[in-house]
């Protein structure tokens, strides 16, 4: 089978999220699983500094082999994508993106026309990229792409791709497709909106996902339309790299463990806190925090139950990067507990290797999650995961390998908390839950097994 996967990001070119991981990951596995992958890629300021060698087919289409059977083609042009940044800047979204992405998903389908890869399936992510279903069925349903099936998958319904209605013209659809059927959203463009209804397939990234974005509370308001496809919708969770994300071989952390040694996971503890400027005598469960500041990440929850937890024989070490309130919110808690918080307002890979390597457990109290990456990255290094029974969440954390709480309320997280800093005190029970998450397998080589049963279903379709 041949798959196209298209995308606004892939590791190691651009990143800004797990979109880029999956789509950096899942095209190798498949090709280990005997599928033929490529990739396309808008053509970045961020993929030439990135030390691949380009070949060219044509002033907009360059490539580079990422590996013997792996292509990735990339389109030019470097009014709309030769910048610092993906999708915005500190003033914003760029104002110009319903342009930049609907251009790229048109000439994502002018490549085929010109390279010696006609796909079967055409694998589109999020709204950057919905619009090669709509386009493939209207502006471009003539023979060359007559048979391509397509799958969208959604990394995060609360990022749909919304246009003031002006810019609908822009896109080259026909006016009738500005409607309820169509692209239109409450007066404004839906991009996302118009891939949900025009691909063949549409996947999420866990089963939970799957069912809470068909209800209002997680929707985005297009909890309806998911309903209405429900029987086109499939949930199938991401992997992790295994080879960046290893307790036993990880190149930034201080001492290498597996089960064998898991005792060594304490060296890195040591570390951590001597780095981190955090001093106790007592052995005090350290819990982590590694992620982007935003409200969907559940710092409020966290802060509305600091004062409290606070006073527990715990200490917390925080990373992440976003939204300037929670910047505040976070560094005015380290001042007033400066014993019990340490905060880090920066994008760092190394230290977030250590934190996963280095504290006890990780804390992640999302409102929502479709799949999240932390709390399957923390199993791999036997830090135990503290979660909210959400999306992904739920699908990879229960009782036995780490801490999760059922409502989303200040006193049930404070309760899992508690539960964790007790359970902490048992030595033996805790390295139980530690070996626990050691032994699960959250590679991608399971994920792209489930896609390929969903390719297969989908070429299937009539
Ligand atoms: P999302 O895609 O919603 O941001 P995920 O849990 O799916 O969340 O993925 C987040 C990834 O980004 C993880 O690999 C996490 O380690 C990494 N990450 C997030 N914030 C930071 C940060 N400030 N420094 C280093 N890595 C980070």
């Amino acid at each position: 089978m041949k798959i196209l996967f298209c995308a606004s990001e892939a590791a190691p070119f651009a990143k800004e999220g797990g979109l880029a991981d999956v789509v950096g990951s899942l095209p190798l596995e498949l090709s280990r699983l005997g599928q033929e992958a490529a990739i396309c890629l808008p053509f970045y300021k961020s993929v030439k500094k990135s030390g691949y060698k380009f070949s060219t087919i044509s002033e907009e289409i360059l490539y580079t082999d990422i590996t013997k059977n792996i292509r990735v083609y990339f389109i030019r042009n470097d009014k709309y994508f030769g910048r610092e940044h993906i999708y915005g800047d500190a003033q914003g979204d760029y104002i110009d993106n319903l342009e930049r992405f609907s251009f790229f998903c048109q000439k994502a389908l002018e490549l085929i026309e010109k390279i010696n890869f006609k796909p079967d399936i055409i694998h589109c992510n999020d709204w950057q990229t919905a619009l090669i279903p709509v386009y493939i069925k209207t502006k471009y349903a003539n023979r060359i792409y007559k048979g391509i099936k397509t799958l969208l998958t959604i990394h995060n319904l609360g990022y749909q791709g919304l246009f003031p209605k002006e810019q609908f013209l822009k896109l080259g659809l026909d006016v009738s497709l500005f409607s309820l059927e169509g692209l239109e959203f409450y007066g404004k463009v839906n991009l996302l909106k118009g891939g949900i209804i025009y691909a063949d397939l549409l996947s999420t990234v866990s089963p939970t996902y799957a069912k809470e974005i068909q209800t209002q509370e997680f929707g985005f308001g297009l909890d309806g339309l998911m309903r209405r496809r429900n029987s086109a919708l499939y949930g199938i969770l991401n992997g992790i790299d295994y080879k960046i994300w290893n307790s036993a071989s990880d190149k930034f952390i201080f001492r290498h463990y597996n089960l064998k040694n898991i005792k060594d996971k304490y060296a890195n503890k040591e570390q951590l806190k001597k780095q981190c400027g955090i001093n106790t005598k007592k052995d005090t469960i350290l819990f982590g925090f590694v992620g982007r500041l935003a409200q969907q990440k559940g710092i409020d929850l966290f802060v509305s139950a600091a004062e409290e937890i606070a006073r527990l024989e715990a200490q917390f070490i925080i990373l992440g990067y976003g939204q300037e309130y929670y910047h505040n919110l976070l560094n005015s808690l380290a001042q007033k507990y400066p014993k019990k918080f340490f905060i880090n307002i920066k994008f760092d890979e190394e230290l977030a290797h250590r934190i996963y390597a280095g504290c006890d457990a990780l804390m992640m109290p999302s409102y929502y999650e479709p799949c999240g990456l932390g709390q399957m990255i923390s199993f791999r290094y036997a830090t135990v995961p503290l979660v909210y029974a959400t999306g992904g969440l739920s699908d990879t954390v229960n009782e036995g390998n780490g801490f999760i709480f059922y409502r989303y309320a200040q006193q049930d997280l404070l309760n899992a908390v508690l539960e964790a800093v007790n359970a902490y005190k048992n030595k033996e029970a805790w390295s139980n839950i530690m070996k626990e998450g050691l032994k699960l397998d959250f590679s991608w080589g399971q994920s792209a097994k489930r896609y390929l049963e969903l390719y297969k279903r989908l070429i299937n379709i009539r």
